[in-house]
């Protein structure tokens, strides 16, 4: 275990040259002395040799997505080609201030305004919003556009919207933000939305309904216009979680298919690196009935090609949901990616999506239990652990924690809720069929030693830099201060 860099510390040691300092400053002049430190702060000083080893090593400790495989690639990171990089670095964008004239951003509003028409023509939505920064501000901004069109309406007993029981956790946390109330519908012995049920619950106190698709289990929901006729008899509103489209590209547009609402993460799908909380970009795409009340400002283009922001619907608007035009550096990755692909391309990450998750899918079928394994996938498929729970004790937690010995990401485990031990697994468009068989032999051995060596599986992992942690322990008390020995 290499040292920490408080450790590596030596007093006078470091790593800068400055000149001397010739004004002279009056600290209670700048700070009130309340707010200043009573002693120094402890800083390591080191030299800059050693502070560049120190977090190139921290690095490689790290797993990082040009070092290895992530099991549930878009929704945790799939691949982002460094050309997006390349061109969110260029100082014409990189050094604007969003307060400067429109005059002299016209490339920087072209840019936001080319993905809005992209995305609104890939989601087959009437006008998208691209202020929204995360998927789940995106499902805020989207609900309150339904509040806003009920209200209108003058439908203000409206208060309910019915979702699936494989919701992602943000979708009733953003209801309730949004002030309407959760109605549940139990999943059918199919993993899918059961038509009879909905019909029952579906009254004139549904403002909408909120729906990913495919969905979490990484199934189609095939009776998407049947789900939005009932919806629309009561004059509700169906909203699509569209998160993830990695299945969708070039292939179903959700709003020309019975959807009035969708967001889409430009972190997941479009390539955009994420990670940690952040950053993100979560735009929304609706119906022409439901544009007016989209966020101010949009960006338009005139007759002449003059591109500016424009307010003009801000009396029907449900406001700003952030400053300025939400994430800029991510939305010009995000248009990056979808120019270099172009309409062809897109449908071919769809299509290879879809290609590797099935693959998959079917390789670890004999090893590990897949609850609708006879049925094709989408971009991801949902395996779980009960074999080897029932057999040997043995949790989905634990395989988590042994593919990393293995040089392999965690998947993501324990959702969707409604499937017991779950691992969710998408293998995402740009892996090749040699990792995917890397990762389905690393699987196997993990089932074969879940048979062997059970105990191994309860400590794993063994190899990393930091053994098991206790997670309850360290998100209850966080402690990650260094205290100097004297
Ligand atoms: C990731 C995800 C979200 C939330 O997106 P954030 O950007 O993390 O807020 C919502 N729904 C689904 C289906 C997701 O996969």
């Amino acid at each position: 275990m290499s040292k920490l860099i408080f450790e590596n510390s030596r007093v006078g040691r470091k790593g800068y040259t400055l000149p001397k300092n010739d004004v002279e400053v009056k600290l209670e002049n700048i700070l009130p002395a309340k707010y200043r430190r009573k002693a120094d702060a402890v800083l390591p000083e080191v030299s800059e040799l050693d502070v560049m080893r120190h977090f190139l090593n921290l690095g490689h400790k790290n797993h990082s997505i040009e070092k290895g495989f992530y099991p549930l690639g878009s929704c945790t990171m799939k691949y982002n080609p460094k050309v997006n990089e390349v061109a969110v670095r260029n100082s014409g964008l990189g050094n604007l201030h969003p307060y400067q004239p429109e005059s002299t951003v016209q490339g920087a509003l072209e840019i936001l305004y080319e993905l809005q028409e992209d995305l609104a023509e890939i989601s087959g939505m009437k006008e998208v919003t691209i202020q929204p920064v995360a998927g789940a501000q995106g499902e805020f901004t989207g609900l309150k556009v339904i509040a806003a069109y009920h209200i209108a309406k003058g439908n203000t007993h409206k208060k309910t919207i019915i979702m699936p029981d494989s919701a992602h956790g943000t979708n009733p946390a953003s209801c309730t933000l949004a002030g309407f109330d959760v109605v549940e519908l139990p999943s059918n012995e199919f993993g899918k939305v059961d038509i009879d049920q909905l019909k029952e619950l579906v009254n004139e106190n549904t403002a909408g309904f909120m729906l990913t698709n495919p969905n979490t289990l990484g199934l189609f929901e095939s009776r998407i216009e049947e789900i939005a006729e009932i919806i629309h008899s009561v004059d509700g509103l169906v909203y699509m979680d569209g998160a993830n489209l990695n299945a969708l590209l070039g292939i179903v547009q959700p709003g020309k298919i019975g959807f009035d609402v969708l967001h889409i993460n430009l972190h997941k799908t479009f390539s955009t690196p994420h990670g940690g909380g952040g950053p993100g970009s979560g735009p929304v795409g609706v119906v022409e009935k439901l544009v007016p009340y989209l966020p101010v400002p949009m960006v338009r283009k005139d007759a002449n090609g003059v591109y500016s922001m424009d307010y003009s619907h801000a009396d029907t608007s449900i406001g700003k949901v952030h400053t300025f035009f939400g994430n800029f550096a991510v939305n010009v990755r995000a248009y990056v990616y979808i120019k270099m692909q172009g309409a062809k391309g897109m449908r071919s990450i769809s299509e290879n999506a879809i290609i590797n998750a099935n693959y998959l899918q079917k390789k670890l079928a004999p090893y590990y239990n897949i609850e609708y394994k006879n049925t094709f996938c989408m971009h991801e498929f949902v395996a779980d652990g009960t074999w080897q729970k029932d057999k040997n004790d043995i949790h989905t937690l634990d395989i988590a924690k042994r593919l990393l010995d293995k040089g392999i990401h965690a998947p993501t485990i324990y959702f969707p809720l409604i499937i017991k031990e779950a691992m969710m697994i998408e293998p995402t468009e740009t892996e090749s069929k040699e990792t995917l068989d890397d990762f389905i032999n690393i699987m196997i051995e993990v089932a074969h030693e879940c048979d062997s060596d059970p105990e191994l599986l309860h400590h794993a992992p063994i190899s990393t830099p930091v053994k098991r942690v206790d997670d309850v322990l360290a998100a209850r008390q966080l402690d990650v201060r260094y205290i100097p020995e004297n």
